[in-house]
């Protein structure tokens, strides 16, 4: 086992021997470009300019009120393309370009992703294809569509289970192909080393300017997790100031951290969800984004060192809180980060705290999918 590619014991390279030499490239491309002065200035610039960084840490009236303590939004939904995701879009597709590779690909199951990562290529110049799952190309014209207008091309992924799984599976093995030309552009903080580090660091930018903003340090900081990635990038730069509590927020039908065990998933060890057949279990949840069996590598260490509390948030509850922060203060968050949203509300708190929550998105892609329910439907016309 070598050492550097763990977090604690979890993470790892578990990947067929010809995706070494790529990775080991990527790894050795990526620290020089971290160390660039240069590349880190066009990035800031990028986020500020393009990305519309940084975004306001703001304290809600309605939230702090109702849980009677002082409740912040960081406010990831104000975002281009709606969500934390571009950050980590941006800056691997300025690694790409710095590291002279024209072709980006990605795997995308909801399809933010997969969005962030075509505005990426469109700005950058570089050609783009999108991998994702038959199942997932019905549920998600939307955001076909837009990836599609931002010029990517879709790749529809028919085995396996023709959702997320089989996207990743098949964006490895293109890649694979051409790693001279290619480059994956990975979504969350999950896969084989460097991928967990690289998407951690793009999004750490979200805590190191709540760090700024806040007027003294935060008691709790919460965060949904799926893959984990928005949560990593608030959670890092606070990780040594062991008084700060962080909390992981999972959806209740995808609960890696909080119900699953460890195993082996895209390349990495981590907690995963299985089925009674020991096979990687299919999960629902109400929001596309948390609909993941894994989660990444550098959460199951923080679970392991009690370094963070991981708890769960049902359907309803999250719809529930949805709703209310709607109508409450205007804000309509994406249903992930309504998961937050949903377990401070649950909370009780005793007045003194500071209560940081990562609004990783805005809920307007969501719509659809909530007037699809009858009983929703219903109560608005
Ligand atoms: C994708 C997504 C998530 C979940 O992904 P993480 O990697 O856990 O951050 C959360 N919120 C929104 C709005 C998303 O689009």
């Amino acid at each position: 086992m070598d050492e550097k590619y763990y977090y604690g014991g979890f993470g790892g390279r578990y990947v067929p021997e010809s995706l070494i030499e790529p990775l080991n490239e990527l790894d050795r491309n990526y620290k020089s470009c971290k160390k660039d002065k240069n590349f880190q200035s066009k990035l800031s610039d990028i986020l500020k300019n393009y990305a519309g960084r940084p975004t306001p840490l703001y304290l809600s009236g309605a939230l702090s009120e109702y849980c009677g303590c002082s409740v912040y939004l960081k406010r990831e939904d104000l975002c281009h393309t709606g969500a934390h995701k571009i950050n980590n879009a941006l800056g691997q597709g300025l690694l790409a370009v710095e590291t002279g590779k024209r072709n980006i690909i990605a795997e995308t199951g909801a399809g933010q992703h997969g969005v962030a990562t075509a505005a990426a290529a469109a700005l950058f110049g570089l050609k783009c294809t999108i991998y994702m799952g038959t199942k997932d190309i019905k549920r998600q014209h939307n955001n076909v569509v837009r990836m599609k207008l931002l010029g990517a091309d879709i790749v529809e992924v028919q085995e396996g289970d023709k959702t997320l799984n089989a996207a990743v599976n098949a964006t490895l093995r293109r890649w694979v192909q051409d790693p001279e030309n290619i480059y994956y552009l990975l979504g969350s903080c999950v896969g084989p080393h460097p991928y967990p580090a690289i998407v951690r660091d793009f999004h750490s930018v979200i805590g190191k300017e709540v760090k700024e903003q806040i007027p003294d340090r935060p008691d709790v900081i919460v965060a949904c997790v799926g893959g984990g990635s928005n949560s990593i990038g608030i959670f890092t730069p606070f990780f040594k100031d062991k008084n700060i509590r962080f909390v992981g927020v999972e959806a209740e039908g995808c609960a890696s951290l909080s119900k699953g065990k460890v195993g082996v998933l895209h390349g990495a060890k981590s907690y995963l969800l299985y089925d009674k057949n020991g096979q990687i279990k299919k999960t629902h949840s109400i929001a596309p984004g948390l609909d993941y069996s894994g989660v990444g590598p550098e959460h199951s260490f923080y679970k392991e060192r009690s370094r963070a509390e991981y708890v769960n948030i049902n359907d309803s509850e999250a719809l529930k809180a949805f709703r209310w922060l709607s109508k409450n203060e205007g804000i309509i968050p994406a249903l992930e980060s309504s998961h937050a949203v949903a377990w401070v509300m649950k909370e009780k708190w005793n007045g003194g705290q500071k209560v940081v929550i990562n609004l990783s998105g805005r809920g307007d892609k969501d719509i659809d999918e909530i007037f699809s329910m009858e009983e929703i439907k219903r109560e608005y016309e």
